[in-house]
């Protein structure tokens, strides 16, 4: 099923989307590592029969957005995508603090990813899924850039979306996406106990496998290769750049998240040019 509208007017839609939709992963970004926090320190605190703590309802929606040094409640005004920023100046209207320039830069890049799936795939209720693939990709990478977590909440439904995607839109393929979802958390698992057995350090973590695993779902199993290339060629080439640019980060670990979800965008926007040069290779 394919949308047929003006293209101007899809394109204004489109872009509209994908900033709203940017804006969106802000909040999921800024919030789900704290709700996390928040639920693994109650769980502590009650597996150590400790009393539980008096805390203020936090999740995506409450409390709503405000200023973090002076809470200075952000108008509907200042929460438009990229046009409270410019408006605001990307600072608080009451206290004057310097907003971090991350919100901007998201609602430019769910912009840019959106845009990108409609201008390739076309303006469909599958490219929708993609959009929201993209998008979750985006909210991994920079959690886990920031945290080093890659959260189960945004994970395991992005693996079970895949397989639902395939059996509605892409049923010949479902199986291939079955196997995916299997060998990408498998193969990892293998690569962290092996490297685990061999020198007694941890590599990566469990999330990662998740995320592979569900990189596998959207993708099916013969691009795990691929995406296992492109993201250790991405995380050398980026990982190294940053080591050498900047020296703090010397011996810091990095993250394979954000690598895995870049290659996941690669595939999913360029996935039929990408398999034709890999048979071509194979052949
Ligand atoms: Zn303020």
């Amino acid at each position: 099923m394919s949308v047929e509208l003006p293209s101007p007017l899809l394109w204004l839609l489109t872009l509209l989307l994908g900033l709203c939709l940017g804006s969106f992963m802000n909040v999921v970004i800024t919030r789900v590592p704290v709700m996390l926090m928040r639920r693994w320190r109650a769980e502590a605190r009650a597996a150590l029969e400790l009393p539980a703590e008096e805390t203020s309802t936090f999740n995506l929606l409450t409390p709503s957005s405000m200023c973090p040094r002076c809470e200075y409640p952000i108008t509907w005004r200042d929460k438009l995508p990229l046009v409270g920023y410019v408006l605001c100046r990307g600072r608080c209207a009451q206290c004057q603090t310097r907003i971090s320039p991350q919100y901007p830069l998201i609602e430019l890049a769910g912009a840019g990813l959106t845009v990108a799936v409609v201008a390739i795939h076309g303006a469909s209720l599958a490219s929708l899924m993609l959009i929201g693939v993209c998008l979750a990709l985006l909210a991994l990478a920079v959690i886990d850039f920031r945290t080093q977590l890659l959260p189960d909440a945004i994970t395991l439904p992005l693996l079970w979306a895949g397989l639902g995607y395939h059996l509605w839109f892409q049923p010949l393929w479902l199986a291939n996406a079955v196997i995916g979802a299997m060998a990408g958390y498998l193969v990892l698992w293998g690569f962290y106990w092996l490297f685990k057995l061999l020198t007694g350090k941890e590599g990566m973590g469990y999330g990662d496998f998740k995320l592979l695993a569900a990189l596998g779902a959207w993708l099916g199993w013969p691009f795990l290769p691929l995406l296992l290339i492109l993201s250790a060629g991405l995380g050398a080439i980026i990982g190294l750049t940053m080591q050498f640019a900047m020296p703090r980060l010397r011996g810091m670990p990095i993250p394979f998240g954000p690598f895995l979800a870049m290659a996941g965008w690669i595939a999913i926007l360029f996935d039929s040019h990408l398999m034709s040069l890999y048979q071509g290779l194979l052949l």
